[in-house]
Formats: C-alpha cells, sequence, structure tokens
C-alpha cells in the first residue's frame, strides 16, 4: 500500500489545478474513474474566458486567475494560454430596452465597451444577420482558453513534484484504517491523511460515500453544436457572438461555429448526452442570428455545470469532517477560475495564507466555504 497526505478523486481541471499547486508542499495522489483525464466537463466546455458577464466572486476569480494565463510559470505551456477573441453582445428588436440596461452597467465597469451600429456590427461578424440584430456592443475582453495545453500544463508540473495520477479508479467503498483513509485503485490500495472531493458533478454522491453531509451540488446539462463555416468566413477572426440576456452564444471552435442554446437543465451525475430537442436549438439559433446555413450538424455533445445552491464554488474542509475537502460548484466557469481556486485550495490544505491576488481583489476566501452550506 502506498501513502499519501492528500488523495484527490477527481481527474478534470479542478483536481489537477489542485495537483499542480498542492504536489510541491504534500504527497498527493489523483484517482479519476474514467481512461482519461478531463473526459467529463473540463473536456467538453465552450473554453472561454471573460472577466465579466458573472458574480462578482466568479469575476474576481477570473481577474486573479487572468496573470497566471498570461505569465504560467516557464516550461508551463508552449503555446500562449489564452488567445484573444473579442464578443460581440447582440439584442434583437425586442430586446432593446434590456440591452440598454446591460450596456448601461456593463460601461461602468468596462471602458473598453463600444457600442456597434448594425452595420459596425456586421462588419464585425459578417456571419450576423441585418434583420436580426437592433443593437450591439462590442467587449474586447474575451479569449479562448487552449484547455488541452492548460490541463497538460498542470499534469505535467504535478508529475514533476511527484504526484501520482491513477486512472480507469472508481472510488466505491472508502474504508478506515489507523486514521487514514484507505482506498481500493486499478493499480493497488492507496491510503490518504486527506480527501479532497474535485468530483464535478458527483461531487455530493462522493461525499456521501465518505460519511459527510451533501451540500446540495446540482449538474445542470449544457449542450453545444458544430456546424460549418461558408469559405469567405475567417473562423480566427471571428468574434464570440452572444445574446444580450445568455439565449444563446456561438463562437468559433476548430474552424467552425460552435452554437449553444445556452441550456441549464438540472440532471443525474453522468456521461451526459445531448437531447435532440437542445440540438435543435443550437442549430435554429445559428439560423435565426446568423446567415450561416446549417447543412449538417458536425459534432454535439453535451457536459455538466454543477452549481451549489448560491451558484458559488465550495472551497474547504468539511466541518463535520476535518479530513475532508470540498473543491466543487465551479458551474460554468471551472477552466477560467482554475488558476486562482487550485492555488486557493492548494493554500487552504497547507495552512497557509490565500494566495497572491485574493487581498488585491479584496476576495474573502470564506466566501466559498462549505459552511455557509451546512446545516
Ligand atoms: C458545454 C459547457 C461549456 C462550458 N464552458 C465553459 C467555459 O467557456 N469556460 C469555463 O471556465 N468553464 C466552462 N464550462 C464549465 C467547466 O467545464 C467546468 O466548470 C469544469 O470542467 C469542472 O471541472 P471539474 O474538474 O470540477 O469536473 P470534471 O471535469 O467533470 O471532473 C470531475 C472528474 O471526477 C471524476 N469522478 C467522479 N466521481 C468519481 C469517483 N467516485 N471515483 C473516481 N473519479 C470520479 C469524473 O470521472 C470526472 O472526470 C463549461 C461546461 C460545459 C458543459
Amino acid at each position: 500500500m502506498r501513502d499519501y497526505d492528500v488523495a484527490i478523486i477527481g481527474g478534470g481541471i479542478a483536481g489537477l489545478s489542485l495537483a499542480y499547486f498542492l504536489a510541491p508542499h504534500r504527497s498527493v495522489v489523483v484517482i479519476e474513474r474514467e481512461e482519461g483525464l478531463g473526459y467529463h466537463s473540463t473536456g467538453r466546455s465552450a473554453a472561454e474566458f471573460v472577466l465579466r458577464y458573472n458574480a462578482p466572486e466568479v469575476c474576481a476569480l477570473a481577474a486573479i486567475s487572468k496573470s497566471f494565463f498570461d505569465n504560467p510559470p516557464e516550461g508551463f505551456s508552449e503555446v500562449a494560454l489564452l488567445k484573444q477573441r473579442g464578443g460581440v453582445m447582440i439584442a434583437n428588436a425586442e430586446k432593446i430596452a434590456r440591452f440598454e440596461e446591460v450596456f448601461a452597467e456593463e460601461s461602468r465597469f468596462n471602458p473598453s465597451l463600444q457600442r456597434l451600429t448594425v452595420d459596425e456590427a456586421i462588419e464585425r461578424v459578417p456571419i450576423l444577420r441585418r434583420d436580426y440584430v437592433a443593437a450591439a456592443f462590442y467587449d474586447p475582453q474575451f479569449w479562448d482558453i487552449e484547455v488541452e495545453n492548460l490541463l497538460q500544463g498542470y499534469v505535467r508540473g504535478a508529475r514533476r513534484h511527484g504526484a501520482e495520477i491513477i486512472e480507469r479508479s472508481d472510488v466505491l467503498a472508502p474504508q478506515r484504517r489507523d486514521g487514514r483513509w484507505v482506498l481500493a485503485t486499478s493499480s493497488g490500495e492507496v491510503s490518504a491523511k486527506t480527501i479532497v472531493n474535485a468530483a464535478g458533478g458527483w461531487a455530493d454522491p462522493v461525499a456521501e460515500l465518505f460519511g459527510v453531509t451533501p451540500v446540495g451540488i446540482v449538474p445542470h446539462r449544457r449542450t453545444a453544436i458544430t456546424v460549418d463555416l461558408t469559405d469567405d468566413i475567417d473562423a480566427l477572426t471571428l468574434p464570440e457572438i452572444n445574446e444580450i440576456d445568455e439565449d444563446f452564444y456561438m463562437k468559433p471552435e476548430g474552424g467552425r461555429l460552435l452554437s449553444s442554446p445556452a441550456d441549464a437543465t438540472p440532471c443525474e451525475p453522468a456521461d451526459v448526452q445531448p437531447e435532440e430537442i437542445d440540438v435543435a436549438w443550437a442549430a435554429h439559433y445559428v439560423e435565426e442570428a446568423t446567415t450561416v446555413p446549417v447543412r449538417r450538424i458536425f459534432k454535439s455533445w453535451a457536459g455538466m455545470r454543477s452549481f451549489a445552491p448560491d451558484r458559488l464554488p465550495v472551497i474547504g474542509f468539511a466541518r463535520e469532517r476535518p479530513d475532508f475537502f470540498w473543491l466543487a460548484g465551479q458551474g460554468g466557469y471551472g477552466i477560467l477560475t482554475s488558476p486562482a481556486l487550485g492555488a486557493l485550495a492548494a493554500n487552504l490544505l497547507v495552512g497557509a495564507a490565500p494566495p497572491d491576488g485574493f487581498e488585491a481583489v479584496g476576495l474573502n476566501p470564506l466566501k466559498f466555504a462549505p459552511a455557509r452550506l451546512e446545516a
């Protein structure tokens, strides 16, 4: 049996970012059920980095994470982790009042927003339908995240500091032995002093396995499709398109156009698959708001965005079990917040002060403590 300080359950972006930041200070094992890291939510995201349009706490986490994305440690990634994309927020004639409200609110904090005429919007996003768009503004602060490079950077760094990553191991029946947790894995038994729950959509059931009361994390299914762009459209320079109420969003993905109906259907944790109706809505929005003909759907998929009741991440020790730590509930922003949350979780686990950046943005990590949700 191999003994570790910390066993992290879940080999998605949450578990692996924590392994990266924690491995220099503690012995770490990551245990993942699937063959393939990032197989669930992490591998199904829209790879968007945005500084705004989320709860203030999430925007603060994004601001802290931005410096890591911009200046990762030497050797972390061979390519830039963020690529400038820009975003155009659009509204149709029925949503003008709502558009004005959002624009007024957002431009108070973001002087880089540019109001666009319909002509200017179409110049920036040549696929927009003139008879759909009634109002638009441009926000330069949208980026694409190189998710695979980010994930592999975390994996390499964690391994370099001795972390072990075990795949194809479903944590099913943990045991207590001599004051430690003992877990059966595909490469034998391991023991750990502390368990980290980074199980994404399965965070609540995993807590129950360890005798910890669930905090109410509910996975919500979200769907995306890709369709072909016409040859005259340059996917590299096309900005992201966001409906003002997030009824839908679209962005280039691998030379094609990704469209999501921004669905958020509560579901059981599973290898979720797209429902026909959500795929149909995704295609409908492409045809309604753009001139891109939907001749075929190249690919469709769905993934889980898992939320606590207050939609903030859950980071910290369980009150009833000081050897059980939550790193869950990252909702629709787990990739973009992973540098800040991985570093925060590592510091909390070793009893250190919050990492650089938290104080500067005035973010108190207690906001994320599971205690707020524990009965
Ligand atoms: C369509 C879509 C678009 C999104 N777009 C964005 C975006 O643009 N930007 C952004 O930042 N975020 C986005 N997200 C959200 C982001 O993908 C998630 O917040 C993030 O991936 C969560 O990471 P995780 O590691 O917690 O979960 P996961 O990646 O799901 O990892 C959890 C892992 O735990 C494992 N596991 C569970 N139970 C066990 C067990 N008992 N034993 C062993 N292993 C177990 C699972 O197999 C899984 O691999 C999007 C999500 C979706 C679905």
